[in-house]
């Protein structure tokens, strides 16, 4: 086995349940993870800590509930993530680039090799709030019955679990038959592709950030009235993921914008 597909792999990916009100779902979200070799549990501002019902529910996974990182913010809880899945059991108003289980497992298992990936899973009563969804680079939708598409959270993180753990076995075994001393498989155009750099979550934001004020500063956004430019220029700007490079080089471009808008003030 190659180090990119050691188990550390599966410690880059988080598991990340946002403002959970049983905490018997984290428990059984704890076990759902572990026993598909998952460890890395983030609580974003919980309604209630895990007691001794969320510790029974995770059984021999107890380590990981007492383990998990507790965060005020989801921002918190990705910073330092380069790839974001949020997950939904229904459609939003806003679309949004969309990942189907098996690809979301293949995504984030590819790209946990170079940084934290995240799987963001939201509330029990009413899911994940739309700024939540849009710090989010895709969204993944287990294809449940229409009529009742909503699974309990420590199932959806079951099913998500397991798509990433068959995605690793199969990059296990892929790695497996490269490393043969007489080539088994012929290489497909995928694995010729060099990777992107892509920024992490932080990066991003800052981004954002810097296109909103130098938005301000020439007047295409007007505070009182900012409408729906940033959240339309988020979802372009994510559908592009910019590599670092290309961020840095947009950073420059904003910079260079409020220096001419400052002169001609
Ligand atoms: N009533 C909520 C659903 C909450 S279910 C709503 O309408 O949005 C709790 C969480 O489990 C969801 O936020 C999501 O993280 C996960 N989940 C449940 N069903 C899912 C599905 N079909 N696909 C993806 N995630 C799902």
């Amino acid at each position: 086995m190659s180090a990119s597909t050691s188990s550390s792999l599966l410690d880059n990916v988080r598991i990340v349940l946002v403002n959970t009100s049983d905490c018997r779902n984290m428990g059984s979200a704890a076990r759902a993870m572990k026993t598909m070799g998952l460890s890395q549990l983030i609580l974003v501002d919980p309604q209630e800590m895990p007691n001794g019902q969320a510790q029974a529910l995770s059984a021999g996974a107890s380590d990981v509930l007492a383990n998990a990182k507790v965060v005020a913010t989801l921002e918190e809880a990705i910073a330092e993530c380069g790839l974001v899945v949020g997950t939904s059991a229904r459609s939003r108003t806003l679309p949004w680039p969309m990942l189907e289980p098996r690809g979301c497992g293949v995504k984030l298992v590819d790209e946990a090799k170079n940084f934290p990936v995240a799987l963001v899973f939201g509330r029990e009563s009413s899911g994940l709030t739309n700024d939540e969804l849009q710090l989010c680079h895709f969204h993944v939708q287990i294809p449940a019955n229409p009529e009742y598409s909503s699974l309990n959270l420590a199932m959806a993180v079951q099913t998500l679990s397991y798509e990433v753990r068959t995605s690793y076995l199969l990059a296990q075994e892929q790695d497996y038959k490269k490393s043969k001393p007489v080539q088994t498989v012929v290489a497909t155009d995928s694995e010729d592709v060099g990777e992107d750099e892509y920024p992490i979550i932080e990066d991003t934001e800052r981004l954002y950030q810097h296109f909103e004020d130098a938005l301000k500063t020439t007047g295409f956004i007007v505070p009182s009235h900012p409408g729906l430019i940033m959240t339309k220029l988020r979802r372009l700007l994510n559908r592009a993921r910019p590599d670092v490079k290309e961020v840095k080089m947009l950073r420059g471009i904003l910079a260079s914008v409020e220096r001419a808008a400052k002169n001609k003030n």
